[in-house]
């Protein structure tokens, strides 16, 4: 298909643009590297270059090919996803921090047509896991490792191939499926959102616009590729020409200094990160003055937070960002100011109203909407919705219904709208809940537990809490006893770390609830009269 280039919906097209602008501009910086635009350019379309022109690149049913990106936050990692931008594909983000059989599950869901990794994914391939990848593997990073069976696993490098001149991204259009990312699923299989180019390029020029971004920012990037909040952080940054700031997994507790070493300007994080680094006193009066915007999001911000980051960064404006991924990262705001505008009842901050180009109910379980001020499940609508989950049919009709004429999302987040027509999340629906700012389905870890155990009743929850916000995960057993180290090794093998129980607890007689399933609650009441 020819598309005319002001029509190209190819998310490298910032970097293409920039790199002809002003080339030397710094894109990315991470540890003691740094890559301008237009060396990110470079790198991006040589990578670009080898994909396009390997063999059987086209897939037969005309989507475009997927490309998996198994690598870590860094600058590698950038040029690898850029490159599989560049070159019209769908990124497909593989987190590393996940077990083998899981990177397994995703990659035969998937049918990738290449995979690229850094140094840090390229450690991760076992004979095992590189059998499973597609033929076309390339390495992004600076040194191979050996793999498993002392053998270099048989990859292209990124350094030996032909610096070339950036020429425009692929073209690709709205309905092109621009990136894939998986997150929990209740069936213990992870679902893929498939996020089309159109919502992606509706999402980063609106939010670049909404938060005033500029081509002299430094903007904080906290998260890891598989996490949607990345693509908020790179392509909003990437959108103005301003320079992206990898926070290094390693030293999250020291990101106030790395913010005023660094000069950040653009703040990016869960709340959780600004709620440790209270914890810890890092967070003192003036000690991110350089702030001028902080955006908070992915879960309830909490008003201890922000009275404690107005204080440390007083020269900054505050946003709560609240959305699922399925509809493109963010889709309703609410700017935080001196008085704060709060839930009713609960110390947190509203989730405000919808961003451009979104919508937003709160309707009862027909769909039908209801009045301002009566709780009932938040449904998102608009232009950054995601086409479906990939190969679930039957899940993407049942979680993208059509009420009125208009395709919806059920968030499964309890909610009201309020008089003034301000949203307030109230917990949710289901039993999804956030970990560090991790989405996490306890019935993914209860499927897992009932393998890894052979008992039929368990029950994860989401314990302890602090400030409302969940820092890990307890999971009871219905049995007399337990080998808690042997089911955690079992688990370790099919969960990723933040999934992982921190504690398993045999309980004889698991509480019911009217509807004979696992009382979560009282489960959670066990711990707190244990605690108390
Ligand atoms: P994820 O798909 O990982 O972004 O998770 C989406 C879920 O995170 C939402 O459905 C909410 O339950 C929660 N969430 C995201 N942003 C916020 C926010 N600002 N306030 C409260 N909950 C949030």
């Amino acid at each position: 298909m020819t598309i005319p280039l002001h029509k190209n919906f190819n998310l490298a097209c910032a970097i293409h643009r920039h790199c002809l602008a002003h080339p030397d501009s710094p894109a990315v910086v991470c540890k003691d590297r740094s890559l301008t635009y237009g060396e990110l350019a470079e790198r991006a379309a040589r990578l670009a270059a080898c994909l396009t022109r390997s063999p059987g690149w086209q897939r037969s049913d005309g989507q475009p090919p997927r490309v998996g990106i198994l690598a870590s936050r860094g600058v590698d990692a950038c040029v690898a996803l850029l490159g599989a931008c560049w070159a019209g594909a769908t990124y497909v983000p593989i987190g590393l921090k996940q077990p083998e059989e899981r990177i397994l599950s995703l990659l035969s869901q998937c049918a990738l047509s290449a995979v690229i990794t850094d140094d840090e994914g390229a450690k991760l391939l076992t004979k095992r896991l590189r059998a499973a990848c597609p033929p076309l593997l390339i390495h992004a990073g600076q040194t191979l490792v050996t793999d498993d069976t002392g053998e270099l696993p048989d990859l292209v490098a990124l350094a030996t191939l032909a610096p070339v001149t950036p020429e425009e991204p692929a073209p690709m259009a709205p309905s092109d499926t621009a990136y894939i990312i998986f997150t929990s699923g209740t069936t213990g299989v992870p679902k893929g959102v498939m996020i089309s180019a159109g919502a992606a390029r509706h999402y980063v020029t609106m939010i670049a616009e909404r938060l005033g971004l500029r081509a002299s920012d430094r903007a904080l990037e906290t998260c890891e590729l598989s996490f949607d909040f990345s693509v908020h952080n790179m392509f909003s940054t990437w959108e103005v020409g301003a320079a992206l700031h990898i926070l290094p997994a390693n030293t999250v507790m020291n990101a106030v200094k790395f913010a005023r070493t660094s000069g950040l300007t653009v703040w990016n994080s869960v709340p959780s990160l600004a709620g440790m680094l209270r914890q810890v006193k890092a967070l003192a009066p003036d000690s991110l003055a350089s702030l001028r915007v902080t955006v908070f999001g992915g879960e309830q911000l909490p008003a201890s937070t922000v009275v404690a980051w107005q204080a440390a960064a007083p020269n900054s404006t505050i946003v709560n960002l609240y959305g699922p991924t399925e509809a493109t990262v963010f889709c309703l705001a609410q700017p935080v100011g001196a008085a704060l505008p709060l839930t009713p009842g609960r110390d947190v901050v509203a989730i405000g109203t919808p961003l451009p180009g979104n919508e937003a109910a709160v309707v009862d379980e027909h769909g039908q909407p209801l009045p301002d001020g009566t709780p009932g499940e938040l449904v998102i609508a608009g232009e950054q919705l995601a086409d479906a989950y990939l190969g679930a049919a039957e899940l993407t009709a049942a979680r993208f219904p059509t009420f009125a004429g208009k395709r919806w999302y059920r968030t499964g987040d309890l909610a009201l709208r309020d008089a003034t027509g301000s949203f307030h999340c109230l917990g949710r629906i289901d039993n999804q809940v956030k970990v560090l700012g991790y989405r996490v389905e306890l019935e993914e870890i209860d499927a897992h537990l009932r393998v890894a155990t052979g008992a039929d009743v368990v029950g994860a929850v989401a314990w302890p809490l602090a400030d409302g916000m969940a820092r890990g995960i307890v999971a009871f057993v219905g049995a007399s006893t337990i080998d808690a180290d042997t089911v955690i090794n079992a688990l370790r093998s099919r969960i990723p770390a933040y999934m992982l129980p921190n504690r398993i607890i045999a309980l004889a007689t698991m509480p019911l609830n009217g509807s004979g399933k696992v009382d979560r609650r009282a489960l959670r009441q066990l711990l707190e009269d244990a605690a108390a």
